[in-house]
């Protein structure tokens, strides 16, 4: 940053600043006239780190990066054009500027130190009211700003909990919500069930038709489960073909009822409406368990993956408590 001068000296008129909008110009002019002008070459930054000051842009450009980094690639840069002002906050709370700002191009800047930029306040209704103004519009970004991080990060929330091949539940999911169910069943002392289903000889079936049928068929298998379950059930993905159906609220013998239904639903399920592929079947082993309420989510997945065994164990297609 350069001194070139004072305002007074330096050509630019008062009326060309939004900061003087409706203000007296030539008190104004009068009251900047000592202010320093100063140089700033493209791409520096304009560090404040220790007094809040106000800077006009005369001529060039700024850019106001409201992280901390200048230039950065998230979209929250605003640029000050001639006639704009950056620091106004600084100035108002007294604290130093946090906002990266530099140099867009070459650029000359007036600047009104703090002490100045009150009296200025103190005198002229016009300038108080363009601060006002000006401080609204920034309160009014940054609102907008924030609002498009959230819906950004509920997003990247959604997509992190879910899985991508069948948009079911994911574990990361579940080991935030089982818990969670699991404490509110003991809590309202009601029965918590879960299903562990398992897919059926699936290994031989992607032998069969390929792995990108295998993953189709994965798809129809966990639609089954969802389009199965109430509202306030949950469908999850356990692992490669391992789903499972999260039941709060639900006793062992009506767990029991919707895995028959569930397990006569995924033999009945049509895989390829398309007739593109010749029509596999497809069936699933279902493992039955109500949470002892003396144990944990821990031993609840360790009861239904005994039941699936026994399925299993009983020539698949069934349901196993
Ligand atoms: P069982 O009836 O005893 O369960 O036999 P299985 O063949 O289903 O059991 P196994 O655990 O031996 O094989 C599971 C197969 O599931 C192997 C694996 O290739 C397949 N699989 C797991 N995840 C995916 C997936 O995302 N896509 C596809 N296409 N196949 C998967
Ligand atoms: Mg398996
Ligand atoms: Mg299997």
């Amino acid at each position: 940053m350069k001194h070139i001068g004072k305002f007074g000296q330096s050509g630019h008129k008062v009326d060309d600043l939004q900061l003087f909008r409706g203000a007296d110009m030539a008190a104004a002019a009068r009251a900047i006239a000592e202010c320093d002008v100063v140089r700033v070459t493209e791409g520096e930054p304009i560090e404040d780190t220790v007094r809040a000051r106000l800077y006009i842009v005369l001529t060039g450009m700024l850019e106001v990066e409201t992280d901390g980094h200048a230039g950065g690639s998230d979209g929250n840069v605003n640029r000050i054009l001639p006639g704009e002002s950056v620091g106004e906050q600084s100035v108002l709370d007294d604290a130093v500027n946090l906002d990266a700002v530099r140099a867009v191009e070459d650029t000359t800047l007036l600047v009104i130190e703090s002490e100045l930029a009150w009296e200025l306040i103190d005198h002229s209704n016009a300038v108080a009211r363009n601060l006002l103004r000006l401080l609204s519009f920034r309160i009014r970004a940054t609102n907008a700003m924030l609002r498009r991080r959230q819906k950004l990060g509920e997003f990247y929330r959604q997509l992190s909990l879910n899985d991508t091949l069948t948009g079911l539940y994911n574990r990361t999911w579940l080991a935030d919500m089982l818990p969670k169910l699991v404490g509110r069943a003991r809590a309202q002392g009601s029965p918590l069930a879960l299903l562990m289903v398992d897919l059926d000889n699936f290994k031989k079936f992607n032998d069969t038709h390929g792995h990108l049928v295998g993953d189709a068929a994965l798809c129809a298998a966990a639609n089954v489960i969802r389009d199965g379950l109430r509202p306030s059930d949950f469908a999850v993905r356990y692992g490669g073909e391992e789903l499972m159906a999260v039941l709060p609220d639900t006793s062992g013998d009506l767990a029991h009822m919707v895995a028959d239904r569930l397990c006569q639903k995924m033999r009945e399920a049509v895989l390829f409406p398309d007739m593109r592929v010749p029509m596999p079947h497809l069936t699933a082993c279902f493992g039955v368990a109500v949470l002892d309420p003396d144990t944990d989510e821990t031993a609840l997945i360790e009861a239904a993956d005994a039941a699936l065994y026994r399925a299993k164990e009983a020539g698949r297609n069934c349901v196993s408590r």
